[in-house]
């Protein structure tokens, strides 16, 4: 029999809690107070120490860690086998993951060991009625689904990157427990080989004041260094989205979105940009959101709050010729 518990998996990297755990852990509080149950946090990893004193501010009732060198670097099939025995003898009502590049390949391994479902995606997630609902985007961002878990077990629900702020929650004092990571015989079909920095000197997107994002509405990469001309004459960076770094056409570090980078620019001009939900996540956040799309129906236009239905080539060389006076 499942309990009503809510477990959060704390991913972090390089000593730091990742910023989707933490948006969980003030949503995972809330909804642990409707349910009238824990929030627990479960942290994985090396030595994690320095992660459980960071994480006693952050509303916990309860911090159960799991340490073995083996967890140093995330392991899709070790985590996914550690976090399967923990949320089993726990017997939470819900298991939270942030829809990370981690959580994509985490969650559904972990509901498939559990037998437990799985909701992948989610912008919301709320008590109706004593269900848990959850909000996902369908069709790019066009509609919403709400979907009601009805399983008495453990089910697994994975949230967008910025879905909620990152709260500030009356601290009380967790209960630490360690639980041991049991890997024996444990058979790793994939093994962490090497982890590579970003190059030194490469932009980093997190900290631009003003963003250029680029999307697939570019149409060809010779046409990408106009893109780059308007961000030049407006002292900006250049960010893009998913479809133009699947292309070859921009390099990862410049993708913006649930499997890229969140921005938070004062101003973020988006050229041929559709505002799938998985992009906007990243961006929408931002002061001032400008977007030039020719069709009037982009999803990108309902973030942007200042919209121009335009082809944006009748536009580009107008803009940056005005931001060259500007002399940014
Ligand atoms: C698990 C998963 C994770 C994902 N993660 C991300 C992510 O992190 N980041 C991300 O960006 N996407 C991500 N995606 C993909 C996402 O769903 C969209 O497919 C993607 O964001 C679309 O990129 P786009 O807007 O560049 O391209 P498109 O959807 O092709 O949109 C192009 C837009 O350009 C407009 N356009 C075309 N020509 C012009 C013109 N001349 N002038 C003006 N407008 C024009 C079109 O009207 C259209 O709206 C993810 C998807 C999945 C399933």
């Amino acid at each position: 029999m499942a309990g009503k518990d809510v477990v959060v998996v704390i991913e972090h990297w390089a000593g730091e809690i990742d910023g989707s755990s933490l948006q969980l852990l003030g949503k995972g509080r809330d909804l642990a107070d409707a349910l009238g149950s824990e929030l627990v946090a479960a942290v994985l990893g090396d030595q994690v120490e320095p992660l459980v004193a960071a994480l006693q501010t952050r509303g916990l009732d309860r911090i159960v860690t799991v340490m073995d060198a083996r967890l140093h670097y995330y392991n899709g099939d070790t985590y996914a086998h550690v976090l399967a025995r923990l949320v089993g003898q726990l017997q939470p009502a819900l298991v939270l993951t942030g829809y990370t590049l981690v959580g994509m390949e985490l969650a559904p391994a972990l509901a498939a060991r559990l037998g437990a479902p799985l909701l992948t995606n989610g912008v919301d997630i709320d008590l109706r009625d004593g269900q848990v609902v959850v909000t996902r985007p369908l069709f790019g961002g066009i509609y919403q689904a709400r979907v009601a878990i009805e399983a008495a077990g453990p089910a697994v629900v994975t949230i967008q990157k910025g879905a909620f702020p990152v709260r500030d929650v009356a601290p009380r004092s967790a209960r630490v427990e360690a639980m041991p990571a049991a890997l024996e015989g444990l058979q790793e079909r994939c093994r962490v080989i090497e982890v590579t920095e970003q190059a030194a000197g490469a932009l980093d997107i997190t900290k631009a004041d003003i963003l250029v994002g680029v999307g697939r509405g570019v149409g060809e990469a010779a046409k990408i260094p106009l893109c780059h001309s308007l961000a030049e004459a407006l002292g900006a960076g250049v960010c893009c989205t998913r479809p133009m770094v699947d292309l070859g056409w921009m390099p990862v570090e410049m993708q913006v979105g649930t499997s890229g980078k969140t921005v938070v620019p004062n101003v973020f001009l988006a050229l041929g940009i559709s505002g799938a939900s998985q992009f906007s996540v990243g961006m929408k956040d931002s002061r001032l959101i400008i977007a030039i799309n020719k069709d009037p129906g982009a999803p990108i236009f309902q973030v942007a709050h200042c919209g121009v239905v335009a082809d944006m080539f009748s536009l580009l060389p107008l803009l940056t010729q005005e931001a060259a006076k500007l002399g940014r």
